[in-house]
C-alpha cells in the first residue's frame, strides 16, 4: 500500500507550533519578528513565490516587508542596502529572492547578509555548520529542511538506508546530503547523482529512499525504482495538459494550451510501487516556506537571547 505524504498537513502542524512560540515571546517580552524580503527586477516566477511568502507570514501574523529594487541596481548599492539592514535592530531576517541581475555576484551578495539574519541558511558560515556536528545549526536551507520533515513524517527508521539523491545543487541536493549524514551512528548510506551520472537507473534501482531535485518532468519512471521505495519529489515543472491522444488541451478562456505543475517523478506509475511518496503540488513545496518561518523564529529567539532548539535532522 502506498502512503501519500501530505505536505499541507506537515506545514499546518509546524505553523501551529510557531504560532505558540511567537505568542509566548510576544506575551513575555512584547517583541515581534520582522522579515525583510528583497526582490530585484520584474521576474513573474519570483513574484509568485513572494506572494506565497506573504500569505504564510500573514497567516502567522509575522511582520513582512517587501523591498523592491530596480533591475539596474549596482552591486555596491545592493551591498550597502544589505549592510544597513544587518545593522537595523528591528530587522530579524533578510531574504534575497533569486534570480539576481547578471551584473551581480550572487555568492558575494548572499554572504553580505549577516549569518545572524540569514533566514535562508545560505551564507558560508551557516552552511558550514551542517558539516560540523558540534555546531548545532538553527537555520538551514528551507527546501532541504522540508525534505527532512517529509522523511520524518514516514516514521521509518532511516539509519543505514540506501539513499539516492538526484541533483547536487548548493541549496537543495548538497544540504540534503549533509543533513542525512549528520548522525555519527544513525546516518543513511547516500549516493548522489547529477547531470554527469552515467546510468541513472542503475543507481535509482538500489534506492530504499529516493530524493529527486532536478527540474525535469518524468525523469524518474516506474522501471527505475524498486518496490517499497520512499520517494521525495522536490522538482517543480510547468507542463502542458494533454488529452488521451497526447494532444494539448486548450484553455477556452485564453485560447492557449492549459498547463499544470508536476514534479520530476512520474507520480502515476511510481506511486504504484512506492511505500511513501510526496505529491507535486502538495508535498515538499508546501513545507518549504513554513521552514523559512521556522528559521526566522529561531533567529528571532537567538537575537533576544532566548533558548532555541537546534535542528536535528536524524
Ligand atoms: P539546479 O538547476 O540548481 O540543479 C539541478 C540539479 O539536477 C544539478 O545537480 C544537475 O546536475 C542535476 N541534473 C540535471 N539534469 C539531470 C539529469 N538528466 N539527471 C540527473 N541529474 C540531473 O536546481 P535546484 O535549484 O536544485 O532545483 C531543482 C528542482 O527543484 C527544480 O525543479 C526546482 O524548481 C525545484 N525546487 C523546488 C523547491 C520546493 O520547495 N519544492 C525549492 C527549490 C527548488
Amino acid at each position: 500500500m502506498t502512503t501519500i505524504i501530505d505536505g499541507t498537513k506537515i506545514a499546518q502542524r509546524i505553523k501551529e507550533e510557531l504560532k505558540i512560540e511567537l505568542e509566548e515571546v510576544k506575551t513575555s517580552l512584547g517583541k515581534e519578528p520582522l522579515l525583510v524580503s528583497i526582490i530585484i527586477g520584474d521576474n513573474p516566477a519570483t513574484k509568485v513565490y513572494v506572494k506565497n511568502q506573504c500569505k504564510i507570514f500573514d497567516e502567522l501574523q509575522i511582520k513582512y516587508e517587501l523591498v523592491e529594487l530596480p533591475q539596474e541596481i549596482k552591486e555596491n548599492e545592493l551591498e550597502e542596502r544589505i549592510v544597513k539592514m544587518n545593522n537595523e535592530p528591528q530587522i530579524t531576517g533578510i531574504m534575497l529572492n533569486l534570480p539576481l541581475p547578471p551584473n551581480i555576484n550572487q555568492r558575494k551578495i548572499q554572504n553580505t547578509i549577516s549569518p545572524l539574519k540569514d533566514v535562508e541558511g545560505i551564507t558560508a558560515e551557516n552552511l558550514g555548520k551542517l558539516v560540523y556536528a558540534e555546531f548545532t545549526p538553527i537555520v538551514a536551507p528551507c527546501t532541504a529542511l522540508a525534505v527532512i520533515e517529509c522523511l520524518k513524517e514516514t516514521k521509518v527508521e532511516l539509519k543505514g538506508k540506501n539513499t539516492v539523491i538526484v541533483g547536487h545543487s548548493e541549496i537543495v541536493g548538497k544540504p540534503i546530503l549533509l543533513m542525512l549524514l549528520s548522525s555519527l551512528l544513525g546516518s543513511v548510506t547516500p549516493t548522489v547523482c547529477h547531470i554527469a551520472t552515467k546510468n541513472l537507473a542503475e543507481h535509482t534501482k538500489n534506492a530504499e529512499i529516493l530524493i529527486v531535485a532536478v527540474g525535469k518532468s518524468k525523469l524518474i519512471t516506474a522501471e527505475m525504482v524498486n518496490d517499497g521505495v520512499i520517494v521525495i519529489d522536490v522538482g517543480i515543472n510547468r507542463v502542458e495538459v494533454v488529452d488521451e491522444k497526447g494532444q494539448p488541451v486548450i484553455d477556452e478562456k485564453t485560447g492557449k494550451p492549459k498547463t499544470k505543475i508536476v514534479g520530476d517523478v512520474d507520480f502515476e506509475s511510481v506511486s504504484r510501487k512506492a511505500s511513501f511518496i510526496t505529491p507535486v503540488p502538495g508535498g515538499v513545496g508546501s513545507v518549504t516556506t513554513v521552514m523559512l518561518a521556522r528559521n526566522l523564529v529561531n533567529l528571532f529567539k537567538t537575537q533576544l537571547g532566548l533558548k532555541v532548539k537546534p535542528y536535528k535532522f536524524l
